[in-house]
C-alpha cells in the first residue's frame, strides 16, 4: 500500500456510484489537494474531472453553520427539542404514518442506518424514502423479482474481462467516468472487445461504441424480449443452467413470443440489420456484460426493462462468472449503502423484506424495538403527494432538494408550503428546501463526515474526515440519534461514534442469517474503533468466520428466492403512450459531465463551470428548422406541469421529436432552468421510480429582443431579465442573459450592478449593439456585451478579463472591439477542464495533423490528466474527419 504522511487522508469521492478512492492532502495554507488513491480497487488512482476538482469545493461560502428556528439562530438543544416535540405530537394525534423522513443517497450508511431504525423500529412507520428512489429503485425491484434479493451479481472487473459490453441507457463516459476509463483501457488491451451502446441519444459514450442503437425512448423491453427469443431460436441458451438454477422460463418465452425483427424494428425505430447484428453479437459472445443505469431505471417501465435484460443473462447462464452478467450502476455515491440498511420505504434493514413476518421478527428482536413497521411506507412521489394533501404533519428532509429534483417540482414546493412542520438538515444555505424549513439543521459535509459508503460493485469504503466540523455543523447520524433520545428511545441510540453504528449494522446483517440472505458483513460486527478507522475497501458478503473474498453471485444458482431458483420474469412490451398534438416532443433529462446534482458543490469550482455554463436543450436540426429555432436561440420547453427557458443546442445527437435538457440548474444559477418542474410525476408501478426521461412537452422559440453576456466581479442580484444563467469564474461571475422587451442597454447594465465614474461605452442603436465596461481603482468591475441576436464574443477571453493585471489600458480597446487581440485567438468552449483547452484549439491541432486523442494530448495536454474529456475529443476528431463541423456543439451551450 502506498505510504501517505499524516497530512493526507484516505477517503472516498462523494459523487457518483463508481466510488473512487481519494487521497486528500491538507496544506499549511489551509488548502486541500486531492489525488486518486492508487490502492483503491475501484479507480486504481484515477479520478474524473469532478473528483479532481474536489479540493476547490471545500470553502465555507454558502454553508449553514448554526441551527435555526423560523429563520433565527438557535442552538441544537432547543431546535431538537422542538423537532422531537412536533414529531411526537403528530404521532400522538394522527398516528405514526403522519410523519416522514426524506433522505438521500449522499448520506453515509451509518446516517441511513440510524434514520431507518428510528422510523421503522421506534416510530413504527415505514415513511422513510430517499432520493435514491429517483436513481435505481427499478433495479432494486427487478433484482428482487429475479433473484429474490437486491443483489448486484458482478464486479467492475467484469467489464474489463468481457468480450462484449452492452451499455443500456448509460452514458458511462459522463456519468461514471472512471468506470468508462477502465473500459477504454481494457479495450486498448483487448481490441477484439466489442461495445454496444443502446441509448436514444448519441452520447459521449458512443465515441467508443462499435454499434449505437438509438432506439425510441422506452422501447427497451421490445428489444430485449426479442433478444431472448433470438437466443432461443439461435440455440444460444444454456439449457443446463436454465434447468438446474431457474424457474418460469417457458412462461416467459410465451410472453416474449417469436423473434420478429420487423415488429421489433417498428416498435423501437431501429434498423432491422442493426437489431440483427446486435442479436448475433450477443448470441456468439459468451463473455457478455450488460451495464444499465438511469436510462433503464428512470422509466414507468423501468422494472420490466431490468427484468427483460436479466432474462437474457439467466437464459444464457452468463451471470456471476468473470466477464459476464447484468450490471446495474448506481448514480449516487451511496445508493447501495442506503439499500443495505433498508433506507427505502418498501424495504427493511439488512436487505430484509418488510412484507416478510420472519424478517420483521429478526429485525425487531435485534433492535429490541417496541414496534416494527409492517407495511410499506410512501415512496418519494407519493410521499410528497401525501404532504400536499395534508396527510404528513411533520417531515424531515435530509441532504436533498426535492423542490429541484423530484418531478413536478413546482408542485413539491406547493406541498411543502402547506406542510405544518418541515425540518431541513443541510450543508448549503442556497439549497432549494431552505426557504421551506421551520427548523434548519447544519449538517457535516464531505471532508468532515465519518462513515462508510458502498459503490455499485458492492464495495464498502470509508469516507473519512480531514477537516474539523465548522460552526455547529453535526453529522446526520448524530442528529437522528439525538432526536431519538429526545423522543424517549435513547437507550437504543446511544452511539459514541460512527464505528459503533457500523458494528451494529454489521451484526444485524449476520443475525440469524446462515446464508439465507445475500447481505452479510457479520465479519465486522466486532470491529474495533482503530480497525474501523483504517478499514480498507472490501466487497460484501463477508460473513462471520469466513475468509475475506471478492466474489460474484449466482454462477451456480444459490438465488435468494423461496426455492433458491432464479426467476425469469415475463414482461410484456407496452408501447409508450402516443404523442399528442399539444405535446409533440418527448423530454429526456440527465446529467452533464462536470456537474453534480443541483450544483451546490460543483459550482464552487470555476473550471467545472467552464465546460457547460448554462442550461440547454438539445434539439434535432430538422425540428429546429421547422420551428425556426437557430443555434443559441432561447427556447421554452413546456409541459402541463411547468416550463423552462434554456439555450438551444441544435444537434443531431438527439432523435427527431426528442429533446434533452440537463437536470442540474436551479433558481440559484438560472432564471427558469429547473427542468424537473416540467417532468411529469408518473412512476413505475413496481418500483415507484419516476419516468424522468419521458415527458410529453411542447417546444417553441422564445422571441428575445436582446441578448447579453457579461463578466462581473460581484454576483449580480435580482437579475431583471427573462432569461439569465450565472456561473462562477476565476475572479467573479459570467452571465448570459436575454429579454423579450426592447432593450435599454444602459438601464440593463445598471440593473446588473454597473456603477462608478470610470467607464467606457460604445453603442450602435441601429444594429442593437452595445459594449460597456466599468473600473474601480483600475480594477475591471464588469464588462457587458449586448446585441440583437446571440452574443458573438469569446467567452474564454471575456472571462479572462477579470483576472487581468490592474491598469492595463489595452483592455479598453479590446472590450470596445469585443474581441481578443489577434495574437490570442479564441480557444472556443472548454472541452478539457483540467488544462482549460477549448474546442477551437483541438480543431486547429487536428487540422495540423494531430489525428488521435493521444496526439491531441501530446500537442495540447488535453485529456492527459483526469481523462474525462477524451470521449469528447474523439467525437470532435470524428466530426472533423466526417467534415460535420456543425455538430461540434458543446460550444453552443458553453
Ligand atoms: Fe468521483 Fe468521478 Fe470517481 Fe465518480 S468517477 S466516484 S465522480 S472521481
Amino acid at each position: 500500500m502506498t505510504d501517505i504522511d499524516k497530512t493526507t487522508t484516505r477517503t472516498t469521492c462523494p459523487y457518483c456510484g463508481v466510488g473512487c478512492g481519494v487521497l486528500a492532502t491538507r496544506h499549511g495554507d489551509g488548502t486541500v489537494t486531492v489525488a486518486g488513491d492508487p490502492d483503491h480497487p475501484a479507480n486504481f488512482g484515477r479520478l474524473c474531472s469532478k473528483g479532481s476538482a474536489l479540493g476547490e469545493t471545500l470553502s465555507l461560502e454558502d454553508r449553514l453553520l448554526h441551527p435555526e428556528i423560523a429563520g433565527r439562530r438557535s442552538d441544537w438543544d432547543t431546535a431538537l427539542d422542538l423537532v422531537a416535540g412536533k414529531f411526537t405530537e403528530a404521532i400522538d394525534d394522527h398516528g405514526p404514518d403522519s410523519v416522514a423522513f426524506y433522505v438521500s443517497g449522499q448520506i453515509l450508511t451509518e446516517d441511513y442506518y440510524v434514520a431507518n431504525k428510528l422510523m421503522k423500529g421506534f416510530i413504527g412507520s415505514a415513511n422513510i424514502d430517499t432520493n435514491s428512489r429517483l436513481c435505481m429503485a427499478s433495479s432494486v425491484a427487478g433484482h428482487r423479482r429475479a433473484f429474490g434479493s437486491d443483489t448486484v451479481p458482478g464486479t467492475y472487473e467484469d467489464l474489463e474481462l468481457a468480450d462484449l459490453v452492452v451499455l443500456v441507457g448509460s452514458n458511462l463516459a459522463w456519468c461514471h467516468p472512471v468506470l468508462f476509463q477502465r473500459l477504454e483501457a481494457a479495450r486498448a488491451v483487448n481490441p477484439a472487445m466489442r461495445i454496444v451502446v443502446i441509448d436514444p441519444r448519441r452520447t459521449a459514450t458512443c465515441a467508443i461504441a462499435d454499434l449505437h442503437l438509438a432506439l425510441k425512448p422506452d422501447t427497451d423491453v421490445a428489444l430485449f424480449n426479442g433478444l431472448l427469443s433470438f437466443l432461443v431460436e439461435s440455440k444460444s441458451i444454456n439449457k443446463n443452467y436454465i434447468k438446474r438454477f431457474t424457474e418460469n422460463f417457458h412462461k416467459t418465452l410465451e410472453v416474449s413470443g417469436p423473434c420478429e425483427i420487423g415488429a421489433i424494428a417498428e416498435a423501437s425505430g431501429l434498423e432491422r440489420q442493426d437489431i440483427a447484428l446486435f442479436y448475433k453479437m450477443v448470441a456468439r459472445t459468451e463473455k457478455t456484460v450488460t451495464v444499465y443505469s438511469q436510462g433503464v431505471n428512470q422509466s414507468v417501465a423501468g422494472t420490466d426493462k431490468v427484468n427483460a435484460i436479466i432474462n437474457t443473462h439467466l437464459a444464457t447462464g452468463r451471470i456471476g462468472r468473470p466477464g459476464m452478467g447484468p450490471f446495474s450502476v448506481t448514480g449516487q455515491p451511496n445508493a447501495m449503502g442506503g439499500r443495505e440498511v433498508g433506507g427505502l420505504a418498501n424495504m427493511l434493514a439488512g436487505h430484509m423484506e418488510l412484507g416478510n413476518p420472519h424478517h420483521r421478527r429478526i429485525v425487531q428482536d435485534f433492535w429490541q424495538s417496541p414496534v416494527i413497521a409492517d407495511r410499506p411506507g410512501l415512496k418519494a412521489v407519493d410521499l410528497f403527494k401525501a404532504v400536499g394533501a395534508g396527510r404528513i404533519k411533520a417531515l424531515w428532509i435530509m441532504a436533498t432538494s426535492p423542490v429541484d429534483s423530484l418531478p413536478d417540482a413546482d408542485g413539491i414546493a406547493e406541498a411543502l408550503k402547506v406542510c405544518p412542520f418541515v425540518v431541513v438538515s443541510e450543508v448549503s444555505r442556497s439549497a432549494g428546501t431552505v426557504p421551506f424549513a421551520d427548523v434548519l439543521l447544519p449538517a457535516a459535509s464531505w471532508g468532515e463526515k465519518d462513515g462508510t459508503v458502498t459503490n455499485s460493485e458492492r464495495r464498502i469504503s470509508r469516507q473519512k474526515p480531514f477537516l474539523a466540523l465548522p460552526g455547529e455543523a453535526r453529522p446526520d447520524w448524530w442528529q437522528m440519534s439525538e432526536m431519538a433520545r429526545k423522543m424517549g428511545f435513547g437507550k437504543r441510540f446511544s452511539y459514541r461514534n460512527a464505528a459503533a453504528i457500523f458494528r451494529e449494522h454489521a451484526a444485524l446483517s449476520g443475525f440469524r442469517n446462515g446464508g439465507t440472505r445475500d447481505f452479510d458483513i457479520g465479519a465486522y460486527k466486532d470491529i474495533s474503533d482503530a480497525h474501523y478507522d483504517s478499514l480498507q475497501p472490501f466487497q460484501w458478503p463477508q460473513a462471520a468466520r469466513s475468509a475475506a473474498a471478492e466474489t460474484r453471485f449466482f454462477a451456480d444458482g444459490g438465488f435468494f428466492t423461496d426455492g433458491r431458483k432464479g426467476r425469469f420474469v415475463p414482461v410484456a412490451f407496452q408501447a409508450p403512450r402516443k404523442r399528442e398534438r399539444t405535446w409533440p416532443f418527448i423530454l429526456n433529462t440527465g446529467r452533464v459531465r462536470d456537474q453534480w446534482h443541483m450544483m451546490t458543490r460543483t459550482a464552487k469550482a470555476p473550471r467545472l463551470m467552464a465546460h457547460i455554463a448554462e442550461p440547454f436543450a438539445e434539439i434535432h436540426p430538422e425540428d429546429a428548422g421547422r420551428l425556426a429555432i437557430a443555434a443559441a436561440d432561447i427556447v421554452e420547453v413546456k409541459s402541463q406541469h411547468g416550463s423552462v427557458l434554456v439555450r438551444a443546442l441544435v444537434t443531431s445527437r438527439v432523435r427527431r421529436g426528442e429533446i434533452y435538457v440537463p437536470m442540474h440548474w436551479t433558481d440559484r444559477f438560472a432564471a427558469r432552468g429547473r427542468v424537473d418542474a416540467v417532468v411529469a410525476p408518473e412512476t413505475d408501478p413496481h418500483s415507484g421510480q419516476p419516468g424522468l426521461k419521458f415527458t410529453p412537452v411542447a417546444l417553441a422559440r422564445a422571441d428575445m429582443a436582446w441578448f447579453g453576456f457579461a463578466v462581473l466581479k460581484e454576483r449580480p442580484e435580482g437579475i431583471d431579465a427573462d432569461y439569465w444563467a450565472l456561473a462562477p469564474v476565476d475572479g467573479g461571475y459570467r452571465l448570459e442573459c436575454a429579454g423579450r422587451n426592447r432593450a435599454d442597454f444602459q438601464a440593463i447594465a445598471v440593473s446588473l450592478g454597473a456603477s462608478g465614474e470610470d467607464r467606457i461605452r460604445i453603442e450602435d442603436t441601429v444594429a442593437g449593439l452595445s459594449r460597456q465596461a466599468y473600473w474601480q481603482d483600475d480594477l475591471l468591475q464588469a464588462a457587458f456585451f449586448f446585441s440583437a441576436g446571440p452574443v458573438q464574443v469569446s467567452r474564454q477571453w471575456a472571462c479572462g478579463l477579470l483576472a487581468a493585471t490592474p491598469g492595463r489600458k489595452d483592455l479598453r480597446a479590446q472590450i470596445l472591439a469585443g474581441r481578443a487581440p489577434a495574437d490570442r485567438p479564441d480557444c472556443g468552449a472548454i472541452v478539457c477542464s483540467c488544462f482549460q483547452v477549448g474546442c477551437n484549439q483541438i480543431t486547429e491541432a487536428a487540422l495540423r495533423g494531430a489525428d488521435s486523442v493521444a496526439a491531441i494530448g501530446e500537442s495540447l495536454q488535453a485529456g492527459t490528466n483526469c481523462g474525462s474529456c477524451r470521449s469528447e475529443i474523439r467525437a470532435l476528431l470524428d466530426d472533423i474527419t466526417r467534415d460535420t463541423s456543425n455538430d461540434s456543439d458543446i460550444a453552443q451551450a458553453g
